[in-house]
């Protein structure tokens, strides 16, 4: 059995940069921490069709492995291009993943969805392109249950701080609890993610994120982000958001998120707190509840960065303190599916 040529030359690359590694890290003993291959074009065939996937590995071997995803989920990649394949050893099991790809259109939005992303809440603002705002929803964050499964972890390995690597038990509880961050951070990222990309799609919508890149470090929102958990959920979720944008055929753009939470939406003066998660503007007498201000702003500052007739003077409805509490409530007939942490946001 021979490699086929092009397979010996990729061994010998991938070879090569391990011993590089090794080299440059005082010549310690090489470790492959993850096994996994890319497979190139011309080494396999795929027949969506029959759902059989074949891999041409050595010189005239096949191997035909069937798919067990489900048929539904084939046939949304229909149409797509297929560009890549990578194979995977873990845990004792060979994993196959198929990648496709395709070019979107975006439609022309006929209106903005702003996202405020924070530690409690995910703050969903709908605007018209002339500023109205006219559909709020908001969601409860499962931040806090992640935080307290992180907290466990910690405990637990502050109590056994040498040894925790060690005994099976120990390592058991802390994988647990990893388990659980897990599973909550997808369920909750996909759910929202779709829920967005749904509501974006029915009033065909330019989606408005911040750009976590973007963040400076004394940035009060990025000390908020970082505070408890780091950015990771927050990137998760926003990857969810744009993955299920781009499948509807959705724009996403993501402005600079400096100001959005400190600055006053109508006169650009300084917030400061009013009271509990209420911001008020000293120069201008502006007081908003705090998620939905940071949507007004995510909302101006898309509109002075994309207008075509460059910034026009939106008036922006902002809510009085008094419409507040009727503003924030999610619209009950839209609202997602509920699960435990996921329920609309009521105050
Ligand atoms: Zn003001």
């Amino acid at each position: 059995m021979g490699f086929r040529a092009h397979h010996a030359k990729e061994i010998y690359v991938y070879a090569n940069s391990s011993v590089g590694s090794a080299r440059s890290n005082g010549g310690r003993k090489p470790v492959l921490r993850r096994l996994s291959a890319r497979i190139d074009k011309y080494d396999y065939r795929l027949d969506l069709d029959n759902m059989v996937l074949i891999l041409k590995l050595h010189s005239d071997y096949e191997v035909k492995l069937r798919l067990i995803t489900s048929r539904k989920r084939i046939e949304k990649f229909r149409g797509w291009s297929n560009y890549e394949l990578v194979v995977k050893y873990e845990d004792g099991e060979f994993w196959v993943s198929v990648y496709f790809r395709r070019t979107i259109k975006p439609l022309k939005p006929k209106t903005v969805v702003a996202i405020d992303l924070n530690f409690d809440n995910v703050t969903i603002a709908l605007f018209t392109l002339n500023g109205r705002l006219f559909r709020l929803k908001r969601f409860k964050t499962p931040h806090g249950k992640i935080l307290t499964h992180k907290i466990w972890i910690e405990r637990i390995q502050k109590n056994y701080p040498r040894s925790w690597r060690f005994i099976k038990g120990v390592r058991k509880a802390i994988e647990k609890h990893g388990e659980r961050i897990k599973n909550i951070s997808r369920d909750y990222s996909h759910k929202i993610g779709d829920l967005i990309a749904e509501l974006a799609l029915k009033y065909q919508s330019v989606i408005i994120l911040e750009d976590l890149d973007e963040l400076k470090e004394n940035n009060k929102k990025s000390r908020e982000f970082n505070k408890k958990l780091g950015l990771w959920f927050y990137r998760r979720i926003q990857f969810c958001i744009e993955y299920e944008a781009r499948e509807r055929n959705l724009e996403v753009v993501k402005i600079n998120p400096k100001g959005t939470s400190s600055k006053c939406p109508r006169c650009s003066g300084k917030l400061v707190e009013y009271k509990y998660r209420v911001l008020g503007c000293k120069k201008c007498g502006f007081i908003g509840d705090r998620d939905v201000t940071a949507t007004l702003n995510i909302y101006r500052k898309y509109i002075s960065k994309y207008s075509r007739c460059g910034a026009p003077g939106v008036a922006l409805n902002t809510p009085k303190p008094s419409e507040n509490t009727s503003g924030m409530r999610g619209n009950q007939d839209e609202a997602m599916p509920t699960s435990s942490y996921m329920n609309s946001y009521e105050s």
